[in-house]
């Protein structure tokens, strides 16, 4: 039996994963509800350039700010990170109480180094 077309999507992470998630869910035609859930108050920025043009304070660094498509028609919840997931219900918890419900979930949280007691 086939499962129905989800109508609400819920992104969490937003940033370059979160936000390419999201243009390629409407290309291929979702027209359903997508909420992208961000830990950042920032919209989506790219970040090589934090480490290049921006702090070598090289003349006229680019804006970090990744373009967003018009018809992306997302709804951003910034601010507050996503800190619970339950499949079975098919929601997610984010830090000041909101309770999302998901058809569709993508995970974009990026990673982060692990540092090591031998390394200290
Ligand atoms: C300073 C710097 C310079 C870089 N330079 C280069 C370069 O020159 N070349 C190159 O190829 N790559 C470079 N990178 C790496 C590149 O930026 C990453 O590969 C890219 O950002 C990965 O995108 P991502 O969306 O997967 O993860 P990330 O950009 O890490 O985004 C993950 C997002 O998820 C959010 N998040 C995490 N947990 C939660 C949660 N529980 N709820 C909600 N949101 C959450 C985070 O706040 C973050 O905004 C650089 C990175 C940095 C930081």
């Amino acid at each position: 039996m086939r499962r129905p077309a989800p109508r609400e999507i819920v992104v969490v992470g937003a940033s370059l994963a979160g936000l390419r998630t999201a243009e390629a869910l409407r290309a291929q035609g979702f027209t359903g509800t997508l909420t992208i859930v961000g830990a950042e108050p920032h919209l989506p920025y790219d970040r090589p350039p934090l480490s290049k043009q921006v702090l070598t304070a090289q003349p006229d660094p680019p804006g970090t700010a990744l373009p967003l498509p018009a018809a992306l028609d997302a709804r951003w919840l910034l601010g507050r990170p996503a800190v619970g997931l339950d499949p079975t219900a098919r929601t997610v918890l984010l830090s000041d109480g909101t309770l999302l419900r998901y058809d569709g979930l993508a995970l974009a949280t990026g990673s982060a180094a692990r540092g090591t007691p031998a390394a200290l």
